[in-house]
């Protein structure tokens, strides 16, 4: 028994040394920059061709039916006359009407290129919202020290840092060694089958293997990670993939006073509860794993204990993840009902009921884990499950800490000296999937930065864009291409 208590203790002290070590040598993983000079930008001037950017109504409708092509078309017209410098040495091709291809050829075609993606459409503004915004969301209005409206974010925010960096380089008299190809779809909010797909294979038809693609994506997150105080920029290395079902079940229908004991929609309730109640498995891993290494070190002391010891405490993450929605899909395939038709009256017995389940897949499963995990959990001969829209898998997870990773962490960090660079995990799609045939080397990130209440700020009410930040996106924007075109 001695003998037992004996070892017992041993044991536990070897993992409290363990802990201990692995916690004290848990530190930053930050890349080390001198300051440079930035390019100097007329913060002003470019806020406000970007407010003249969002006046544009380039909206991308869920119907098709309801697409409107003149603002597009303006847009495009505008962005000619407005950077005249980037419209004479770059070539531009309209691809399928509206998404702009531009090629700015560089000295050296020997060397791999460059593409940067951004997109011009928009979401629609809810009509039921359009009191709430403090300035009208296609007003085109600078105020307060932001430029206000839809798309200011999401996406304009970033197309329009590209090319007022474009335009100041040319103007300084910068030429690339690299070709940089820069890819602006007018259909990203729908699926960007118009648009980005198109572009994408066109490069693809060339032979174009560049040698990194940058899309939107991620952001500089201040004060939205807790625990964390220096701003972080969340590069996005990986995103998830993209899958609906259509859940149906044909009954006899009838008058709802003699119903079944299940009608169609009963039916597909008990699915779909199933469903909630059996939700894919949690795990950590990467990006997220390397996500939470990086941050540990930045985290108060009992955090930092945790997360440099997740051999032991993965359990205890794990359950924290879960606990909150926004986390827990950074860790699991997410299952959400979000459609439900039946009859078209209340006392009609639905014929056909039908629900819709969306699902984010995580990196590492497929479309096809996710129907198998559906179909088993189901089990119900009476539901008939069928893949509806457009499927996209998860992306593969972008090289950590690679050459690439390390270039773009070192032109945040001479922009923004104090922000911590982690790699992120993108919940939602970017047009960046449709080029993953292209590159490996596929990262999402523009530096704007959003606080705690900004991020309900796109596709919601009130976007907005401060004006020094923007200046910052520009700035971004042409250290990256500077230091990566020049060879
Ligand atoms: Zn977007």
């Amino acid at each position: 028994m001695k003998k037992f208590i004996a070892i017992l203790a041993a044991g536990a002290a070897v993992i409290v040394a363990v802990v201990l070590v692995r916690t004290a040598t848990f530190t930053s993983s930050q890349v080390e920059v001198e300051p440079v000079t930035l390019i100097e930008i007329d913060a002003g001037e470019a806020a406000q061709h970007l407010a003249t950017a969002l006046s544009f109504r380039t909206i991308s409708h869920q119907d098709p039916a309801d697409f409107v092509a003149a603002p597009f078309e303006a847009f495009r017209r505008f962005l000619a006359d407005t950077y005249p410098r980037m419209h004479r040495a770059l070539s531009l091709e309209v691809v399928n009407d509206y998404s702009l291809l531009y090629t700015w050829e560089g000295t050296d075609l020997a060397l791999p290129p460059i593409i940067l993606l951004a997109h011009m459409d928009v979401v629609p503004v809810d009509p039921a919202t359009i009191d709430d915004w403090i300035q009208p969301p296609y007003g085109g209005v600078v105020a307060d020290g932001y430029v206000w409206g839809r798309g200011a974010i999401d996406n304009k925010g970033g197309l329009m840092g590209i090319v007022e960096a474009v335009e100041r380089l040319l103007a300084n008299g910068f030429a690339p060694e690299r070709t940089i190809y820069i890819a602006f779809g007018h259909d990203e909010e729908i699926g960007g089958r118009n648009g980005a797909v198109l572009m994408a294979n066109m490069l693809q038809e060339r032979g174009v293997k560049p040698v990194f693609l940058l899309d939107e994506g991620g952001f500089i997150a201040h004060g939205i990670i807790v625990g964390v105080d220096p701003p972080v920029a969340m590069l996005g290395v990986a995103e998830k993939g993209y899958f609906t079902v259509e859940l149906a079940v044909r009954t006899g229908g009838g008058h709802s006073s003699r119903p079944p004991d299940h009608t169609g929609l009963g039916i597909l309730a008990r699915a779909v509860v199933r469903l909630e109640e059996n939700q894919f498995d949690a795990s950590i891993k990467s990006p997220v794993r390397e996500q939470l290494a990086t941050l540990g070190p930045y985290m108060p002391l009992a955090r930092k204990v945790v997360l440099a010891n997740l051999w032991l405490f993965s359990g205890l993450v794990k359950a924290r993840f879960l606990a909150d929605p926004l986390n827990a899909a950074s860790i699991r395939t997410t299952t959400a009902v979000t459609m439900a038709t039946g009859s078209s009256k209340e006392n009609i017995l639905p014929i056909i009921a039908t629900m819709i389940v969306n699902f984010r897949i995580l990196p590492g499963q497929t479309s096809r884990d996710v129907l198998a995990h559906i179909e088993r959990v189901i089990d119900d001969p009476q539901v008939t499950i069928t893949t509806v829209g457009f499927a996209s898998e998860p992306s593969p997870v972008s090289d950590i800490g690679g050459d690439i990773y390390g270039l773009l962490s070192r032109t945040i960090r001479e922009v923004f000296p104090s922000a911590v660079v982690a790699p992120n995990m993108v919940l939602g799609a970017t047009d960046s999937r449709h080029y993953v045939a292209l590159t490996d080397e596929i990262y999402r990130f523009y530096p704007v930065v959003l606080g705690p209440e900004d991020t309900q700020r796109f596709h919601g009410t009130n976007e907005r864009l401060g004006v020094e930040n923007f200046a910052q996106v520009v700035q971004f924007f042409a250290r990256l291409l500077k230091v990566s075109a020049a060879g």
